[in-house]
């Protein structure tokens, strides 16, 4: 029987979030398995939409078997451990990959208001705390337009425009 390919397995996990689609654990805390919805004993094919992403332990108890009957050779082991190793390091650059470019769009926020008062910078804390909040809920667009009808609202007032800006934000996430 041939297994999933790695490719194809973290192409699976990347979908799910890294999280098993039983108990919601992420690794290190759990090893993830790609699990066929249509048993691959049934004709299930190894294809990105009959697979969901799932811990060893509820990959494991759906199959009836009980766990102490699963030989587990020293190889296995090994095995497991080099697979468990390798998602801990993919799901670190996942992660990674979404705070880039989290810290980019922060910088493109953060530019437009430095070009409108050239004598002022948003503080870190400030980008750090609120802008990134601001850019995990909404689209880029949209804070953009935020940022940009603050400003056009108070054009000589760098201060009054964060707390206008962050009005926007708040009653667009109230949904106003
Ligand atoms: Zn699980």
């Amino acid at each position: 029987m041939m297994a999933v390919t790695k490719k194809l397995r973290f192409e699976v996990f990347k979908r799910d979030g890294f999280k098993c689609a039983y108990c919601g654990r992420t690794p290190p805390s759990v090893t993830l398995e790609a699990d066929h919805i249509d048993p691959k004993s049934k004709g299930g094919k190894d294809d990105i939409n009959n697979l969901i992403t799932a811990c060893f332990d509820c990959n494991r108890g759906k199959t009836n078997i009980p766990l102490n009957v699963i030989p587990e050779t020293l190889l296995k082991n090994l095995e497991i451990l080099k697979e468990k190793e390798s998602q801990i390091r993919e799901y670190r650059k996942y992660i990674k990959k979404i705070d880039n470019r989290i810290n980019k769009d922060v910088e493109v926020i953060s530019q437009i208001y430095s070009d409108n008062y050239p004598d002022w910078l948003l503080t870190d804390r400030f980008k750090s705390l609120s802008l990134k909040r601001f850019i995990k809920h909404l689209p880029l667009s949209e804070v953009k337009d935020a940022m940009e009808r603050a400003i056009n609202r108070f054009p000589d007032d760098s201060n009054s425009v964060i707390k206008y800006f962050c009005g926007i934000y708040w009653n667009k996430i109230r949904g106003d």
